[in-house]
């Protein structure tokens, strides 16, 4: 509370559930009304987005077609939890990416040379 007013402390016993950064919508969307303007893609940023190095997490509108979230979300690595259930929560994360050896290996066969041609001298 003294480093973050926006944060409510609770008791003991009570797990936090991800909010979205409700603060940091509200502040962004009402800077946006004030300056008349719509509300930019990017402009927002959550706690954990800017804090994240590698940017590995986008936050944004999901009905704006031309949006960051929106692009990543057609991504092919992309994936719902519980996808096969039916929900269609607004979270998606990113399959892994492995490396796959097979090919790799398959085309650095190396090829049959002369340098293992041994020579008899009497
Ligand atoms: S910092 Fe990230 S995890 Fe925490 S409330 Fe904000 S969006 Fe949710």
């Amino acid at each position: 509370m003294v480093l973050n007013p926006d944060v409510v402390v609770r008791g003991r016993g009570v797990m936090e559930k991800c909010s979205m950064c409700q603060q940091r919508l509200q502040a962004g969307k009402l800077e946006a009304k004030k300056a008349g303007t719509a509300l930019k893609d990017g402009a927002i940023q959550t706690a954990c987005q800017g804090a994240c190095p590698t940017q590995a997490i986008v936050f944004g509108d999901l009905n704006d077609k031309d949006s960051q979230i929106t692009k990543e979300q057609a991504d092919e690595r992309s994936y719902y939890l519980l996808e096969d259930v039916g929900i269609k929560p607004s979270n998606t994360y990113k399959v892994k990416v492995r490396n796959q050896d097979e090919p790799l290996l398959s085309s650095h066969t190396p090829k049959a040379t002369n340098h293992s041609k041994t020579e008899h001298h009497s």
